[in-house]
């Protein structure tokens, strides 16, 4: 397998304080003069008119304001069917609805898309895929990758903690994932692509050296979350950046009476696969404590029983997608470590 040959990285990346206030000057920069502003219908409205300043002030049109309710792919086609002829750019700015909705309607109108995430909750903000609702059911599509992206890191810092958390979790899972996918290699023969595997494998480190919620530790996690995007692109599938532990979130997903932030469930299940491969385990742990992670969790416990349940099924949702939890043996154990893990009594209820 030849990689990728098309890859499209962002062009334009602003990982800084007050960007949100420049965002004007980096478009204008960019020579896209006429665009549509998709929005998160429950932000701040202060945020927005910040936006709205700093793109009159550089003479940007802002051809339509849309508010964004709902994540479904039926909303981002009757966006893409109503988009002005001479629209020059999709703008997102707000939470991963916003984000998915702008980053699919760019991809079926081939326009240039800039990103501009207010919090760090998962790696969707620079992926090649959109999480949307097609049919009542959530999908992944694809999408395009942001020629822009700009994240003002005082605006994230000022998001609750939990979505940091939650960008913590779905950052750490890199370490299974890679694992996952050498297994995969070394049991099916599945290509690995290196300098993918290396980049996602790199992200995880520089964050776990200066773990803190401040405006460095919220620009490393941006920089760490927009390259795992990347290293996905690069070899053109969601292996560098998704594993066993994405599987067991994405089960949850489909079972759970109540399911969490993706970042929280997938975190989770990242420490107990780390106990299964026999790696990791106490980076995670350490960064886990370091962070407050767990405390998060401790304030609204999982449900031990869904969990189960999401170890026997999680093998089933990509069936031919190899990881430690192909062999039933590594359920089994799973399901052990939840039952008697001390580091879990408070995790699961
Ligand atoms: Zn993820």
């Amino acid at each position: 397998m030849l990689r990728n040959t098309a890859i499209t990285i962002p062009t334009l990346v602003r990982i800084k304080r007050g960007a949100l206030d420049r965002i004007g000057i980096y478009i204008g920069r960019l020579h896209l003069q006429n665009i549509v502003l998709l929005f998160n219908n429950e932000l701040d409205k202060t945020l927005i008119e910040r936006v709205d300043t700093s793109l009159k002030e550089n003479n940007i049109s802002v051809l339509q304001h849309i508010p964004i309710h709902a994540s479904s792919s039926e909303h981002a086609q009757q966006i893409f069917q109503s988009l002005p002829r001479h629209t020059s750019a999709i703008v997102a700015f707000g939470g991963g609805k916003a984000l998915d909705v702008a980053k699919y309607v760019a991809f079926l109108g081939r326009l240039p898309y800039i990103a501009s995430p207010t919090s760090l909750s998962n790696d969707g903000f620079c992926s090649p895929q959109s999480s949307l609702e097609f049919q009542g059911k959530r999908r992944s599509l694809p999408a395009a990758m942001p020629y822009g992206v700009v994240v003002d890191t005082d605006v994230c810092l000022n998001a609750p903690l939990i979505l940091w958390h939650s960008g913590i979790g779905d950052l750490v899972s890199k370490i299974t994932a890679v694992y996952d996918w050498k297994l995969s290699f070394k049991k099916t023969g599945s290509q690995i692509d290196d300098f993918a595997a290396l980049l996602s494998d790199a992200t995880v480190f520089q964050l776990m050296a200066k773990p803190d919620h401040d405006s460095e530790g919220i620009r490393l996690l941006a920089t760490a979350l927009m390259l795992n995007g990347i290293a996905m692109e690069i070899c053109g599938s969601s292996r560098p950046a998704s594993g066993s532990e994405h599987l067991i979130s994405h089960a949850l997903d489909l079972i759970s009476k109540r399911p969490r932030l993706h970042g929280l469930q997938v975190g989770v299940a990242t420490y107990i696969i780390s106990q299964l491969q026999g790696q990791g385990t106490e980076r995670i742990t350490n960064l886990f404590e370091a962070t407050g992670f767990w405390k998060t969790i401790e304030a609204d416990p999982f449900d031990r029983a869904e969990w189960i349940e999401a170890c026997r099924t999680a093998p089933s949702i990509k069936p031919d997608y190899y990881t430690i939890l192909s062999e039933q043996k590594n359920q089994d154990t799973f399901a052990r470590i939840i039952e008697q893990d001390p580091r879990l009594k408070k995790i699961f209820r």
